[in-house]
């Protein structure tokens, strides 16, 4: 087995999502941004108050900061 290479992770800046690939696959921005802290996972939303307050309206991987 090849030794695993850590990837980078790209946040969109609109909607802090965490990015795999080169756009945003909510919002359709490629405004990304890795320079990004803080790891959350919405399961859901409706019933996170941290979502809440971030404005996440739909589940999955978010940062809490991006710069
Ligand atoms: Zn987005």
């Amino acid at each position: 087995m090849p030794p695993r290479k850590k990837k980078q992770q790209k946040v969109c800046r609109n909607c802090n999502r965490v990015v795999d690939g080169e756009a945003c696959v909510v919002c359709g921005s490629n405004n990304l941004s890795d320079d990004w802290a803080g790891y959350l996972v919405v399961i859901d939303p409706k019933n996170s108050e941290i979502a809440k307050k971030l404005g996440i309206e739909l589940p999955g991987r978010f940062a809490l900061k991006v710069r």
